[in-house]
C-alpha cells in the first residue's frame, strides 16, 4: 500500500521526495499567510483551512479526531467543510481566526491518528534502540509491549508499523529512558549485554535525540553535541562512532576550505 506523493505521504512515510516537500511547503506558506491576515481582520478565508481537513482526512483522520485535537464543536468543521444542507447554506466562505488557528494546528500523529494506520516507524525503532542502549533487554521492553521476542527484532528492523504500535514505543520510552534498569529487575548480565548489543550496532543512546527530532525522518542523532560543526567530527573519533551525514559533510567544507587556502596561499608565493 503506497500513498501519493503529497501532504500525507510526507507526514505518516517521512517521503522527503521533491513532490512531498513541495506539497507541505505551499501547504505552510499558505497557512502562515493565513494566520497573518487572520491576525488582522475579524474574518479570513476559509479556504485554507478546508485544505488542511482536506490533508489531515487523507491522513485518515475522522472530522471527530479533528475536531477533538483543535477542540472545536464537529458541526463547525462540517459547515466549514460542506455548508449547511438542512439549511440550504453552502460551505463556508470565511472563519473566525480562531477556529482558523485551531484547526491549522492539528497535526497527524500517533496522538490523534487511528490505530490501525501504518506510519513510518523512525520514531518507533530510535526509541526502541536507545533504550536497549541504555541497558533494557529487548525481551523486557517485548513483554511490556505483549510481543514475543521475534516480533520485537522484527519491529526494530521495520520501516513502517501502525500507529499502535508506535504510541506503545512512545509511552514505554516516556516511562523508562531516565529510569533505572536496575530498578526493574534487570540484572547486571542482561543490562551490560543490552548495552554491547547495542553498542555494536551503533544505536543512538537517548541523549542523541530530544522530542522535537526523535520522530523526524530527515534528523540524525546528535551524537556529540556538536554535530555539524567542525569540533563535532573530532569527538566522533573520540568516541569511535563513525562520522555522522552532518558531521561528514561539515569535514568536507573544512577540507575544501583549507585546500583553497593553501591553494591561494601557494599562488602567492609563486607571484610574490
Ligand atoms: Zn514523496
Ligand atoms: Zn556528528
Amino acid at each position: 500500500m503506497n500513498r501519493p506523493h503529497g501532504y500525507a505521504r510526507y507526514k505518516l512515510d517521512g517521503c522527503r521526495c521533491y513532490p512531498c516537500g513541495w506539497a507541505v511547503a505551499q501547504y505552510n506558506d499558505a497557512r502562515d499567510h493565513a494566520i497573518r491576515r487572520g491576525q488582522w481582520h475579524p474574518y479570513m478565508d476559509a479556504e485554507p483551512v478546508r485544505q488542511h481537513i482536506r490533508n489531515l482526512q487523507e491522513c485518515g483522520l475522522g472530522l471527530r479526531s479533528i475536531a477533538v485535537a483543535a477542540g472545536v464543536d464537529r458541526k463547525r468543521l462540517q459547515a466549514v467543510l460542506n455548508g449547511r444542507p438542512e439549511r440550504g447554506t453552502p460551505p463556508q466562505a470565511q472563519v473566525r481566526p480562531a477556529l482558523a488557528t485551531a484547526v491549522l494546528a492539528v497535526e497527524p500523529s500517533p496522538d490523534n491518528l487511528p490505530d490501525a494506520t501504518v506510519i513510518n516507524a523512525v520514531g518507533t525503532t530510535r526509541r526502541l534502540q536507545a533504550l536497549v542502549a541504555a541497558g533494557w533487554p529487548q525481551h523486557y521492553l517485548a513483554i511490556r509491549l505483549h510481543m514475543t521476542d521475534s516480533n520485537f527484532s522484527a519491529t526494530l528492523r521495520r520501516d513502517r508499523v501502525m500507529v499502535r504500535t508506535a504510541r506503545a514505543a512512545r509511552s514505554l520510552y516516556d516511562e523508562l529512558w531516565r529510569a533505572d534498569p536496575h530498578e526493574f529487575g534487570v540484572d547486571n548480565q542482561a543490562y551490560s549485554r543490552a548495552r554491547n548489543h547495542a553498542a555494536s550496532r551503533r544505536w543512538a543512546p537517548v541523549n542523541c535525540w530530544d522530542e522535537d527530532t526523535i520522530d523526524n525522518p530527515a534528523t540524525f542523532p546528535e551524537w556529540t553535541g556538536m554535530c555539524g560543526r567542525p569540533e563535532g567530527s573530532y569527538i566522533h573519533e573520540r568516541i569511535g562512532v563513525p562520522l555522522c551525514p552532518p558531521c561528514l559533510e561539515a569535514r568536507r567544507a573544512h577540507n575544501r576550505q583549507r585546500y583553497a587556502e593553501k591553494k591561494s596561499l601557494s599562488v602567492m608565493e609563486a607571484t610574490g
